[in-house]
């Protein structure tokens, strides 16, 4: 039986998508597929919020960042290791904790300084470390879920140009736009004051959410039952 606990660490998480999802991503679903599942789920959540519907929003997030972690597995992409490098316990910009690039009226990206001692182990250490740097109280959830959705676009934006010229620049900017997307998921639910990882152990306590099994059989039927 695959879970994932309360005390999971992102790269844990990461292999559990791979474990119950893998096979079944492999045989069906192309980046795009990916891309695209990323993108609709997440448009849920954003429905979610407008609505005011903070159940809708998490399901949704959550069935979203499934399909991100299913793609960062495609691109062999550790998505643990490339927030740390992006947001080491600083904001990526202005490179202060909490951010100060309002303030300081930053623009241009600051020279950061890595302490590797300060890196949280835990998926909800992460969590707690993007709402020290970018508190909740400082901005509204249709903000948060605004960010969202441009960094969905600038994903998709860097995915494009690197299946394009197969660079290797253009594949470092898919790694900075994970972590900024990354980042923006745990904004979401840091206003919406939910635990992500409590949540995630409650979704999946024992392999696929909707069929039960690993690696997951459920046909597109099933999930599109499940989610109406
Ligand atoms: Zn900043
Ligand atoms: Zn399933």
């Amino acid at each position: 039986m695959a879970s994932i606990k309360e005390n999971t660490t992102i790269k844990e998480y990461q292999n559990f998508v791979e474990e119950v999802y893998g096979l079944s991503n492999d045989r069906h679903f192309n980046t795009w597929d990916m891309l695209t599942n990323i993108e609709r789920f997440t448009m849920r959540g954003l429905k979610g919020i407008r609505k005011k519907d903070t159940e809708k929003t998490k399901m949704n997030l959550i069935i979203a960042s499934s399909w991100f972690m299913s793609l960062m597995n495609q691109l062999h992409i550790n998505v643990g290791d490339e927030v740390w490098k992006r947001f080491p316990y600083v904001c990526s910009c202005c490179g202060s904790c909490p951010c100060s690039c309002k303030e300081k009226k930053i623009n241009k990206r600051q020279k950061i300084f890595v302490d590797n001692d300060k890196k949280p182990d835990t998926l909800e250490n992460f969590q707690k470390m993007f709402e020290a740097i970018y508190p909740s109280k400082n901005r509204n959830i249709e903000d948060a879920g605004i960010h969202l959705a441009e960094e969905i676009g600038e994903l998709s934006e860097a995915v494009l140009a690197y299946r394009g010229n197969h660079k290797e620049e253009d594949f470092n900017k898919i790694k900075l736009e994970t972590a900024d997307l990354f980042s923006c998921v745990m904004g979401v639910f840091n206003s919406l004051k939910l635990n992500v990882a409590k949540e995630l152990s409650i979704t999946f306590s024992n392999n696929c959410h909707v069929c039960k099994k690993a690696p997951c059989e459920c046909d597109f039927a099933d999930v599109i039952k499940f989610i109406s």
